[in-house]
């Protein structure tokens, strides 16, 4: 009989949001006439910018003409894409990152979960804790990890704990770690990473010959000036960093798709032998041989959000879900919860009341207010405690749940 892989049987089944819709549709059944709301799922709510829809329409009329009918792209994306994307999101940062380095691809989770394939399966992994799932299981997957003990740590990870007391950025470990996942502006606790600390993981990087995984997909929700949108504006990151980055959470492409991941030319790790490789060339040769491109018209609509009316219409979509982040920090404060994040990112990270558990707490929220979150402790052990609330709802939901919880709680 055919075999499986056998690592997948390690992974949690997919704990968090089948039980969230578990708990939710039992309360939902009983209550029958309940108005639910829900702010657990990290999915943006507001419809695609015009700018981008009017490019995807006019793209559709080019494949509908023989002489502007596409096949095939190229496997690292068109280069008129990949040409705004430098311009508009590295060189005008001062980042030094080539056309030549930026791979278009259908999502972030993807490139987050492939790019193990150019790694060897004896690396070292660190990731924060809590964290986005997809870096751990993904490893899972791979056969990085030993199984998975009660609190959901999988032994062989490094786990580095992210907390109020660290202000949700990890401490730079003591120990040698080959691989490190990195999320800044952070899902799920809304935390940015300053220079200093960027630089700090930078240094121990190059010092130890580490590579660092960025994932910068809430780049732009950064308010801050002083915040780095891009690893590539510490110094020295094109020699230990790959960065991730979406149209998904600025640009509203959830269900459009299309990302793109910066793999720096002087980017290198060591072979079998000793000798020292250019990843560039394995994720080129991954890429080409694995991967057939994004849709031509998706890549159009990509590129119109570099267009002057694509620019204001996603400073928009984003200010909106930014001014729901802020309502839901001001309405959870004056109820007397202690919240992070939101400021510079699209979550609301809460410390639960009473030192609740993040499951409690969850079922306080729904049977009280009849409000859903996510409660921390599904993103890893550390995040216990703790309450992701998603500022992607429509304003009128946001201020109701807030009315709710405010009057409630
Ligand atoms: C939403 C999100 C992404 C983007 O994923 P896509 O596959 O591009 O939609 C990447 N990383 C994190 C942490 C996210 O929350």
């Amino acid at each position: 009989m055919a075999t499986i892989n056998d690592n997948y049987l390690k992974l949690k089944a997919g704990y968090l949001f089948p039980e969230i819709g578990r708990r939710v549709s039992t309360f939902a059944e009983a209550n029958p006439d309940a108005p639910i709301i829900k702010l657990g799922i990290g999915d943006v709510t507001e419809p695609l910018p015009e700018a981008c829809r009017n490019a995807m329409v006019k793209a559709i009329d080019d494949m509908g003409n023989r002489d502007s009918f596409k096949g095939y792209g190229p496997e690292q994306g068109y280069a008129w894409l990949r040409e705004k994307i430098v311009a508009h999101d590295f060189q005008a940062r001062g980042c030094e990152v080539d056309a030549g380095e930026i791979f278009i691809s259908d999502g972030s989770k993807c490139d987050c979960g492939n790019i193990l394939d150019i790694f060897g399966d004896d690396n070292t992994i660190a990731v924060t804790d809590p964290v986005y799932p997809v870096y751990v299981d993904t490893n899972v997957m791979a056969g990085h990890t030993g199984p998975c003990n009660d609190q959901g740590e999988y032994e062989g990870l490094t786990y580095l704990p992210i907390n109020a007391g660290n202000h949700f950025t990890a401490q730079i470990p003591n120990q040698k770690v080959d691989l490190i996942y990195l999320c800044f502006p952070n899902n799920p606790t809304g935390a940015v990473a300053t220079k200093n600390h960027l630089q700090d993981w930078v240094n121990y990087a190059k010092s130890h010959g580490s590579i660092i995984l960025f994932d910068a997909a809430y780049e732009a929700y950064i308010t801050d000036p002083d915040i780095p949108h891009s690893i590539y504006e510490i110094e020295g990151a094109r020699d230990c960093a790959i960065e991730f980055r979406s149209f998904s959470k600025n640009a509203g492409f959830t269900g459009t798709r299309c990302a793109l991941t910066v793999v720096p030319k002087t980017l290198t790790a060591q072979a079998a032998d000793g000798s020292e490789v250019e990843l560039w060339k394995l994720w080129n040769r991954r890429q080409s041989t694995k991967f057939n491109g994004v849709s031509y018209i998706v890549q159009r609509g990509a590129e119109a959000v570099y267009s002057e009316a694509g620019q204001a219409q996603i400073k928009g979509l984003i200010s909106f879900y930014l001014e729901n982040a802020k309502i839901i920090r001001e309405k959870l404060t004056a109820a007397g919860l202690q919240v992070f994040g939101g400021v510079n990112a699209p979550y609301v990270w809460v410390q639960t009341p009473n030192g609740i558990s993040s499951w409690d707490f969850f079922d306080q929220l729904l049977h009280k207010t009849h409000v859903v979150g996510t409660p921390g402790s599904g993103f890893g052990a550390a995040g216990e405690g703790y309450f992701r609330i998603s500022a992607f709802n429509s304003r009128t939901n946001v201020e109701e749940a807030m009315q709710r919880i405010t009057a409630n709680l």
